[in-house]
């Protein structure tokens, strides 16, 4: 779909966008093609897309996979797709929001890849949803705001890293990204955007009890990232108990958590998850 189709389309069914839905369209082919090739598709794998918008990368999904679930919280855009995608056995096409989905159902996503253009708005807390669900996709290739994009695969001690790098990566594995920049976009937004691509890793760090404990221990934390790490955990957890953490793992007294690595936080809550003692405020 090129640029002027996508404005043909627009003004031809009087669809004016939506800034707070992210309407930004990808047109640039060679763009989607590279999202494309970076799900590595085969015919019988099973995509889910959030945002299908005019469905430039849905129809390359379509090509390249065994069945596309499209979820679009536009309306127009839904009778839009429902046309052009008219008898098109591959494609389920779900007029809805997808976060609101994503909660109400707590479906299998674990033989699934997740390929979508995600909304600037809502991004962050689907993925995070996502992540943090028993069956999650096997793989995920999304565009997103440069900024998310660097955030989601930042290691400790870079200036990204923080609680959506180490939400995501506990249970993914960061495999790249590639810059977009605006221009590929109608309208242009203001930011570049970046597609990364995150494999699931081959078994769960923790297990999903630990991984509630995890998450909590990484939002304390990091809740003042220029505080000292002991002395915002203490908050929760007896000072004893972090203090032999600590030197069990070689963390020290001083450290702030910007420089604890995800690997460290691991071990952290398996140690912190033995007993059931905890100061300040339950969890
Ligand atoms: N995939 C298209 C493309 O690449 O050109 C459109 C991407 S556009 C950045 C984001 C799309 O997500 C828009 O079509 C917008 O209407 C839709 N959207 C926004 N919020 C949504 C939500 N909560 N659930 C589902 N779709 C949403």
């Amino acid at each position: 779909m090129t640029l002027s189709e996508m404005r043909k389309i627009l003004s031809e069914g009087d669809i004016q966008l939506t800034k707070s839905l992210g309407q930004n369209f990808l047109h640039d082919q060679n763009q989607l093609q590279k999202i494309v090739s970076s799900a590595e598709l085969t015919s019988s794998d099973k995509v889910l897309e959030i945002g299908p918008g005019l469905g430039p990368l849905t129809e390359l999904l379509v090509a390249n996979a065994g069945e596309v679930l499209a979820i679009e919280k536009d309306k127009r855009l839904v009778e839009f797709l429902q046309k052009k995608f008219s008898g098109e056995k591959k494609l389920t096409l779900i007029h809805d929001d997808a976060l609101e989905v994503l909660k109400r159902e707590k479906r299998d996503w674990s033989g699934w890849k997740l390929v979508a253009n995600l909304p600037y708005s809502v991004a962050s807390p689907i993925l995070v949803e996502l992540a943090e669900m028993p069956g999650i996709p096997e793989k995920i290739v999304t565009t997103l705001q440069i900024e998310v994009a660097q955030r989601i695969v930042a290691n400790a001690d870079d200036d990204d890293y923080g609680i959506l790098s180490l939400l995501m990566q506990l249970r993914y594995d960061p495999q790249g990204w590639f810059k977009i920049p605006s221009v590929c976009f109608f309208p242009e937004p203001d930011v570049d955007s970046a597609c990364i691509v995150l494999n699931r890793r081959p078994a769960p760090l923790l297990n999903p009890e630990e991984s509630e404990l995890f998450k909590k221990i990484v939002k304390r934390a990091l809740s003042q990232r220029r505080k000292m790490m002991l002395k915002l955990l203490k908050q929760d957890w007896p000072k004893e108990k972090l203090a032999s953490a600590f030197a069990a793992l070689n963390i020290s007294v001083q450290e702030r958590a910007e420089k604890v690595t995800l690997g460290d936080f691991v071990a952290l809550t398996k140690i912190l998850g033995t007993g059931s003692e905890t100061a300040g405020t339950p969890l």
